[in-house]
Formats: C-alpha cells, structure tokens, sequence
C-alpha cells in the first residue's frame, strides 16, 4: 500500500480565487487574508484571529509577545514538531522538555504537574493537540496559570478540533478555549487542509 504524504482536497473553486488575487494586484494581504481572519474568528467564537505565514511564525510571535527571551524557561512536550521547540530557541530561551501520555499522545494536567514541581522557573507551556486529538486545556490552565506560566498552544493539527468535556458532550473549538493564544496551521499534511 502506498500511503500519500498529503492529498489535496478542493472545492473546485480554488484557481478562480487565486485568478481574483493575482488580478487584484495584492499578492500579500488582499481582501481574502482579511476575509479569513475574520471568518477564521467568527467560526472560532474569539475576539481576534491573525493571519501570518505559517504557524511557526505564529508560534514565534506568541512566545515573543509573552516576553519569551535569552534564558526564559518553555515547557515543550517531546512528542511533537521541531517548530515548537525551535521557536523557543529563535529568542534564546530555555527549552524544558515533558513527555506526553503514552496512549493518547498528549500533556496531561497529572503530567503538566509533576514537570512544574520538577520546574517551577518555567513561564511558558506549549500543550500540542496531537493528531486532531485536544489536550484539555481548561485542566492545563488551572494547573499553569496559578504558577504564573501562561499557555500558548500548538494547534497545527487541531482544526477543527473540540476540547474533551466531563460527559462526552462536543466542546468547544480549539482556540476558543482562553490561552493566551492558539496557533494552527495549513501546511498540505494538516487536518483542515
Ligand atoms: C506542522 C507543525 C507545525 C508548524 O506548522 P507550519 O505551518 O508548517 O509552520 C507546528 N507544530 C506542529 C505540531 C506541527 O505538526
């Protein structure tokens, strides 16, 4: 069997899109990045969503805006992307590996804990939705935020995506959950593309 690195799946609509762009004159921002910005945000039930050209210079701006600098403790799951360890890198900070739940894939409030009672110094937790599976960030935020560590999240596989609830109902949508901020991606092997 020949499993694909990634398909492409489109509407059909997609090349006259791109025809209205090119012929705009705007090959940066044009009305559609703001378009899916807004839209983007609506879906989501946030306040802001901001377009930029990936989501490791999302990853990037986030840790950047929380003050991440030369020395700054992160804490990063081991199970992931280099991105979200290297964004951490870019600015000189400190990364302070976690390891995920074995059969789920994901940091978990019990092993959150136990890494800051290991690490109180870290000021920053990057919790990855592995897989289009949610790490349940309310749990993630009551043990981080207390310590004065806020959370940005490594949603590049998480749209969409609900957090889990208590009775199994649907969650919301990760990124609406109140991190100080969510980071998703549309590179060709990601859920929504
Ligand atoms: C792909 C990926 C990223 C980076 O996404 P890009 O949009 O390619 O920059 C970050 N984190 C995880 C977990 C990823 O799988």
């Amino acid at each position: 069997m020949n499993v694909p690195f990634f398909r492409v799946d489109c509407s059909g609509r997609e090349l006259h899109y791109l025809q209205q762009v090119l012929e705009s004159g705007w090959l940066t921002t044009s009305r559609f990045a703001a378009q899916l910005e807004q839209r983007f945000a609506e879906t989501l039930g946030v306040p802001h969503a901001i377009a930029v050209n990936s989501c490791t210079a999302a990853l990037h701006l986030a840790v950047e805006a929380l003050g991440v600098g030369p020395g700054t403790p992160v804490l990063v799951p081991t199970l992931t992307f280099t991105a979200t360890a290297e964004v951490v890198r870019y600015l000189g900070g400190q990364i302070v590996l976690c390891d995920v739940d074995p059969r789920s894939g994901l940091l978990t409030p019990e092993i959150l804990a136990a890494a800051l009672d290991r690490h109180p110094e870290v000021r920053v937790v990057m919790p990855v939705h592995f897989g289009g599976l949610a790490c349940d960030l309310e749990a993630l935020r009551a043990i981080a935020e207390p310590r004065g560590a806020a959370i940005v999240e490594d949603a590049a596989h998480a749209f969409p995506a609900r957090y889990p609830t208590q009775d199994g109902s649907a969650g919301a949508y990760v990124g609406a959950g109140r991190s100080a901020a969510c980071c998703f991606s549309f590179y060709a092997n990601k859920t929504i593309t």
